[in-house]
């Protein structure tokens, strides 16, 4: 029985748009299907591509209110319904806005983390599979919120709670935004560890995310949270990430790991301020890959999430995939797919290479003594509180 990766996607999710002017755009994701495609990571005999179903209405109430999901269909069919107030529930002008079809569009990539869910779960030939179109990790119960408008990591997680009621699920988030929507769905569930390492949310929207926040009631002890400084690198934050995700997964053993792959922490993207180059997400992607192994059953449920420099995400992702499938990338990009982001976003700069190095970030205030100091500091303080706090209340268990 060899490893099978399967790859959910579908032509579908450039439907998930908010219109030209926002950050959210769905040509991130053509151009990692192109990319992976020029690369020849898609015809790789482990891998299978996958088009996922749309969710039921029933499937997203198990997350969102029916009384949210009625709104979200009305507008759907009608963004100028009078008869709804699309801003009680976060929609509208600014980071929600309504567009026609947008219940399909959000319907379906819920399905498809539904299918990631299930092919992991449910089919012993298959050990990681991933949707990039995923990890929608800000919307709540009855509100959209930071471009999210249903929760499909929740809808995934309480479709495999149904198919086994006392599943233990570890969900990682690393996207530069807190998991915000996930932690509070699963606040006070024991089954549903949640570890996010994000931007301080002093500096950055969802404002939450705090050391502080580590449940309620059963669930004490099985939130987590990594508030990082802005402007930390791939070295302190590679060093934190190895020394604290393996041992919460190893200690908590679940029967199966979601991981959220945000990748607006790159140093360039225009929606955040952190310090990371792309070699980070092949390191990311080798810690997770061991990580599912080794203490998660073999089961990887990988889902996409933030990321705004339409030239950065393909890479990042195809790197995530590539590791996935233990390929060797060499570190550049095919012609074709240059010529095709020179026409596609002719206003960002250029990529030559797969990957950048740890080097371009080393911004003048930031190899400053004394702020790189403080970030190390601060990195290792984040380690010693993982192993004296974190850690201890999930032995407890
Ligand atoms: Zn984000």
């Amino acid at each position: 029985m060899v490893d099978k990766v399967a790859l959910i996607y579908t032509e579908e999710y450039q439907k998930y748009n908010f219109g030209k002017d926002h950050p959210l755009r769905p040509l991130r994701l053509e151009l990692t299907y192109s990319l992976m495609e020029k690369l020849k990571l898609l015809e790789h005999e482990r891998l299978t591509i996958i088009k996922p179903r749309i969710a039921t209405q029933q499937e997203i109430e198990t997350i969102h209110s029916p009384q949210y999901v009625e709104v979200v269909k009305k507008l759907s069919e009608n963004p100028k319904d009078k008869t709804v107030t699309p801003y009680r529930y976060n929609l509208g002008p600014g980071d929600n806005p309504i567009f026609k079809g947008m219940y399909e569009a959000s319907a379906i990539i819920c399905g498809a983390s539904i299918i990631t869910a299930e092919k992991v779960w449910k089919d012993d030939e298959y050990k990681i599979a991933f949707n990039p179109a995923g990890g929608l990790h800000h919307a709540i119960r009855d509100k959209a919120s930071g471009f999210c408008i249903f929760n499909d990591i929740g809808v995934a997680i309480k479709y495999l709670k149904k198919l086994k009621k006392d599943i233990r699920i570890a969900y990682l988030d690393i996207d530069c935004h807190h998991g915000d929507g996930v932690q509070w769905l699963f606040y006070d569930d024991p089954n549903v560890l949640t570890v996010s390492y994000h931007q301080d949310g002093r500096y950055l929207f969802p404002s939450t995310g705090f050391i502080n926040e580590t449940g309620e009631g059963e669930g004490k002890g099985f939130s987590i949270n990594f508030p990082l400084i802005p402007g930390t690198n791939n070295k302190n934050f590679i060093n934190l990430f190895r020394k604290t995700a393996p041992k919460i997964l190893e200690v908590y053993a679940p029967d199966i790991l979601i991981t959220q792959l945000g990748v607006d922490t790159y140093f360039n993207d225009p929606q955040t301020q952190m310090g990371f180059s792309l070699s980070v997400y092949r390191d990311i992607a080798q810690t997770m890959k061991t990580c599912a192994r080794e203490y998660c059953q073999n089961k990887w449920v990988a889902l996409g999430g933030g990321g705004y420099l339409l030239t950065a995400v393909p890479r990042a992702w195809t790197l995530f995939l590539a590791r996935m499938l233990d390929v060797e990338l060499e570190n550049k990009l095919p012609d074709s797919w240059i010529k095709e982001v020179k026409e596609k976003v002719p206003y960002e700069d250029t990529p030559y290479v797969l990957w950048d190095r740890g080097e371009i970030v080393e911004v003048e205030w930031l190899s400053h003594p004394e702020v790189a100091k403080k970030i190390i500091d601060y990195t290792k303080s984040l380690i010693d509180l993982s192993n004296e706090k974190y850690i201890p209340n999930l032995v407890k268990s």
